[in-house]
């Protein structure tokens, strides 16, 4: 006999898709939710349903925006000679935090992994090299998290813009090796922007 509703059943499932959600926590969370007394739930819905309607990527950068292109590339007192790449939009987040790089962006949306599935053609790496080969970039600051798949997609894309003719810089050192861009503290970025070497 079926003892749950399946709209619960449902919710659990559906959390259950989420990273780092086990089904334990998805159950925990959606009976949290069934005796929540405010309007949690609703601004959920309404907070989840807006996520995918005005969100979008910007067509220059691949960062997530309601605006396109975002007001990092609208921005006309940013430099437009420099290109910052990071693994996610909340790496884009963190250098903003640490208020060091007046330059512009390029979002991967991940690194190269293919035992995980992601191969150069998941990534917005064709993306990047139309832009340098558009003209007008003078460097390529490759901030990809310092772990061993970021590494390796600095290096990836290293042999792809050399050709180009663009000063290509990885982050200095002071970054937790092993660790997420995301992660690092203002001070920490701020250190590893200023002291990027060239590659
Ligand atoms: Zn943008």
């Amino acid at each position: 006999m079926q003892t749950t509703p399946a709209s619960v059943t449902r919710l659990i499932d559906e959390f259950s898709e989420l990273p780092g959600i086990g089904r334990k926590t998805a159950a925990r969370l959606t009976f949290f939710l069934l005796r929540n007394q405010s309007d949690l739930t609703g601004r959920l819905a309404d907070a989840l349903r807006e996520l995918k309607e005005r969100t979008r990527f910007c067509s220059i950068c691949y960062n997530i925006t309601e605006d396109d292109p975002c007001p990092v590339c609208a921005d006309g007192g940013r430099d437009r000679s420099a290109i910052c790449v990071v693994e996610e939009p909340l790496d884009v987040l963190a250098v903003e935090q640490a208020d060091v790089y007046k330059g512009l962006y390029h979002v991967l949306h991940g690194v190269l992994a293919p035992s995980e599935g992601m191969f150069v053609e998941n990534l917005r790496i064709g993306e990047l090299l139309a832009r340098v080969r558009g003209g007008g970039v003078k460097e390529v600051i490759l901030a990809t998290n310092p772990t061993s798949e970021g590494d390796w997609t600095a290096s990836y894309l290293l042999s792809q813009l050399r050709p180009l003719g663009v000063r290509v810089t990885r982050l200095g050192r002071g970054l937790p090796v092993g660790g997420d861009l995301e992660y690092a503290d203002a001070v920490t970025l701020s250190r590893a922007m200023e002291g990027r070497v060239e590659i």
